[in-house]
């Protein structure tokens, strides 16, 4: 390596980025990381970071650091369908409880983390092209907030964990699948004066769903959301629809209507896609490479799953144990064969549809059955698949009990 080459620039510092470059600084490798954005600071996310989550931030040894800025656990898992409620625990013994942490506390804690490994940090960097020679990526061109001109960096891969709209991938034009269109648009505020005992707590109505649980400061995250088909009929008063949605579950509106809104109304709707993670010289983690709807709050763990992946394959092709092509073909298909079910089921939330028929028997069959309730659970928070869950024997076990 010359005397400015690093073995790995990661570009975005949140939920993908931050572990990422840790874990590769962790192995001893020479980590920048640069984002355009300074820290703490927010970003737009609802933040429900379930069990599976929490355990990568136990692994980590990050979890006692989030703990004790006072985010509250949610131990109990709600899904009212209207004519019947099934409630269940999410985790396990080991990690039995989910958080949602505040994006400005989470990501600061990650970028120090990752600060303290001995990744170089740059906040306020935005990057503004990527550097490529013989065919292959070599670095970045960007520039920092604080004046100077265009700085160009080399490394022997630069990891795109930018996010939704990746300016990597763009760059790299990644092949792209399983693809599917927006489907739902959402929105959320924070509310003061609206407790919810460990709870996280969702409604699921005729083409609508809402959801609520507990974050720092005693705030409280409500989002909801309706058809992709309804988003621009239906931004022209966010909060007249808003409020109209919550009527559905008039108990919880009630409490919404004695509660303070502490924050301006945020929303948006996303794409569907997976892309493939690695080429010469690159690769992509968390929302860069692999997005889906919101309405399973999936992202962050996900993007915890890809850091881990992704830094193990790195490690394996920069310390020369393996062809990079090799482990970073595991990488994407562990990442895919992981995900693919769950991704399977958020876009058939996100959809709002009633459930199809022989689904909703089963989860009627569910009620009062503590052990079908936990497992369902399990699936929303990602520590269950739906694989495993729908499966056929545990199904007719489900359906036996019930008769
Ligand atoms: C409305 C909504 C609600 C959600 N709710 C949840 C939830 O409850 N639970 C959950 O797990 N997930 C949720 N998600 C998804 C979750 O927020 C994302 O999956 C997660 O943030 C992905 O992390 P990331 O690090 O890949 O990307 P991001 O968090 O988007 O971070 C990307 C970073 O890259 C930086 N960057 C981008 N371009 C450049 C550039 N050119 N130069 C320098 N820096 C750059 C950005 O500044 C940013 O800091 C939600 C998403 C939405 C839209």
């Amino acid at each position: 390596m010359d005397g400015n080459r690093y073995d790995a620039i990661v570009v975005g510092a949140r939920c993908a980025g931050s572990p990422t470059a840790m874990l590769l600084a962790r192995k001893g490798h020479k980590v920048l990381m640069v984002d355009r954005a300074r820290f703490p600071s927010d970003t737009i996310s609802t933040h429900i970071l379930h069990p599976p989550g929490v355990a990568s931030l136990r692994r980590w040894g990050l979890l006692d650091r989030m703990v004790a800025t006072g985010c509250p656990p949610i131990h109990t898992y709600a899904v009212d369908f209207g004519p019947f409620t099934l409630t269940g625990a999410p985790g396990t013994d080991e990690d039995p409880v989910a958080y949602a942490p505040r994006r400005t506390v989470l990501d600061k804690l990650l970028v120090d983390a990752a600060a303290e490994a001995g990744v170089e940090v740059r906040e306020g960097f935005a990057v503004q092209e990527v550097v490529f020679e013989d065919g292959r990526v070599a670095g970045i061109r960007g520039r920092g907030q604080g004046g100077g001109g265009t700085v160009t960096e080399h490394a022997r891969v630069v990891v795109g964990a930018d996010g939704l709209h990746s300016l990597v991938a763009r760059a790299v034009r990644p092949e792209q699948y399983h693809e599917k269109p927006q489907l739902l648009a959402g929105y959320y505020t924070y509310w003061s004066g609206l407790p919810m005992h460990g709870r996280f707590e969702t409604w699921v109505r005729q083409e609508r769903g809402f959801a609520a649980w507990p974050t720092n400061d005693d705030l409280t995250v409500v989002i909801g959301g309706w058809p992709f088909a309804e988003f621009e009929a239906n931004k022209r008063d966010i909060e007249g629809n808003y409020m109209k949605m919550l009527e559905l579950a008039p108990e919880f509106a009630e409490r919404v209507r004695a509660a303070t809104r502490e924050a301006r109304f945020v929303g948006t709707a996303v794409p569907n896609w997976f892309r493939k993670p690695y080429g010469p010289g690159w690769a992509l983690v968390g929302d860069a490479g692999y997005n889906k709807d919101f309405i399973t709050g999936h992202g962050m763990h996900d993007a915890f799953r890809d850091a881990e992946l992704c830094a193990a394959a790195l490690d394996q092709a920069l310390a020369g144990a393996r062809p990079f092509e090799a482990a970073m073909g595991d990488y994407q298909a562990t990442r895919d064969g992981q995900v693919l079910p769950m991704y399977e089921l958020t876009t058939e939330f996100a959809t709002l549809e009633p459930p199809p028929p022989q689904q909703q028997q089963l989860l009627a069959a569910m009620v009062g059955n503590q052990e079908a309730m936990d497992g369902f659970a399990r699936v929303l928070a990602g520590m269950t698949s739906p694989a495993e869950f729908f499966s056929e024997e545990n199904v007719m076990r489900i359906l036996a009990a019930a008769a």
